[in-house]
């Protein structure tokens, strides 16, 4: 599957749900999600039936996520069903780590690749501030069991805000020093605009990289595909990398080999493109594989070039974070 712009297209992300057990503020209001009827979500049968025509059409990794993949009842039996289509996809899933503690080891067993954790501070009443909810001493036996059970390497995922988590930033990237993890600093994208958060709490991933310094001289590492857009470094002696991701600052919209399947059965060929293609019509009319290839093949088809956040013509993504599954 090739774009308009000659890009091979091999990575689906699937969100499984838009409901989530936390509320961070710059992804959720604290009401949640309006209670969606059953028949307005993919049961798993039509997503497998979606994930395996992509599958037939070259995506070769498929990352489940949310909302909260985790809170999605029978989780564990669907990576299972994933990762035994016959072209074996890799099956990789992005969580906030709350329930992974208890559902590591089955997850594993089921065929999961890998695990990214999303955590944006380590300090317990900031956890709770952030995400309207206790539990970051969850998260982190959750990322121990992650790495007890082989779920390798294991890859945190932090927002630095200006005003909020910023002098944190080293703390994480010293787990490095101890841990063979990667622990990545993803730019804020003011994409929610009834959340109150706006480009300027994120902060530039120039300014990260400039508090890095501090630990020490970053070497900068070869790019691997493994590590999608973001630069890997590693610290002086440390057994792990941190990653810097300019999602709003740099342009790795070339290299961008994405298609995006949301838990309503819609397709979006860009996070920021409000642009998508209907697939849940199709599943439930009676319509044969073929079609189901033939959206798929528009959807990518139709994949802007680059995003255009940084554009006068910047329309706000008609969905929040955790509709759309980051
Ligand atoms: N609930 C899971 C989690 O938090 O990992 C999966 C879904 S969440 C929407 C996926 C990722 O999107 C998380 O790492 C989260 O921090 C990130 N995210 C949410 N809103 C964002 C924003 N406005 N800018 C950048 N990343 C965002
Ligand atoms: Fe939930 Fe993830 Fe959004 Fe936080 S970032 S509210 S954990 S979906």
């Amino acid at each position: 599957m090739q774009d308009q712009f000659g890009r091979k297209i091999e990575y689906l992300r699937l969100s499984v749900t838009d409901r989530c057990n936390l509320r961070c503020r710059y992804c959720m209001p604290e009401s949640g999600v309006a209670d969606l009827t059953h028949g307005d979500v993919l049961r798993y049968e039509e997503l497998l039936r979606v994930t395996a025509a992509a599958c037939r059409l070259g995506i070769r990794k498929v990352r489940v996520t949310g909302g909260e993949p985790l809170v999605r009842r029978g989780i564990v039996d669907f990576i299972g069903r994933l990762a035994n289509l016959p072209e074996k996809p890799e099956i990789t899933l992005t969580t906030n780590g709350l329930l992974l503690a208890e559902l590591a080891e089955e997850l594993r067993a089921a065929g999961l690749a890998r695990v990214n954790i999303s955590l944006d501070t380590l300090r317990p009443e900031r956890f709770e501030e952030l995400t309207r909810r206790s539990g970051l001493e969850k998260v982190l036996a959750g990322i121990e069991a992650a790495e007890r059970v082989g779920m390798l390497p294991i890859k945190l995922n932090i927002i630095p805000f200006a005003d909020f988590n910023a002098d944190e930033i080293v703390d994480f990237a010293r787990l490095t020093l101890e841990h063979p993890w990667d622990v990545r600093f993803i730019e804020f994208m003011p994409i929610s605009a009834d959340l109150d958060y706006a480009s300027k709490d994120g902060m530039p991933i120039s300014e990260v990289e400039s508090r890095l310094r501090t630990l020490g001289e970053l070497e900068a590492l070869p790019h691997q595909a493994s590590s999608g857009p973001a630069q890997m470094y590693r610290l002086p002696g440390a057994k792990g990398r941190v990653g810097l991701i300019p999602s709003v600052s740099g342009h790795f919209c070339g290299d961008c080999n994405r298609l995006r399947v949301m838990a309503d059965g819609r397709v979006r060929g860009c996070l920021f493109d409000n642009e998508e293609t209907d697939l849940k019509t199709a599943l439930r009319d009676g319509s044969d594989d073929q079609i189901l290839e033939e959206l798929l093949l528009a959807a990518a088809c139709g994949k802007p070039q680059k995003h255009k956040i940084n554009g006068k013509d910047f329309m706000t993504p008609s969905r929040r974070m955790h509709g759309i599954g980051g």
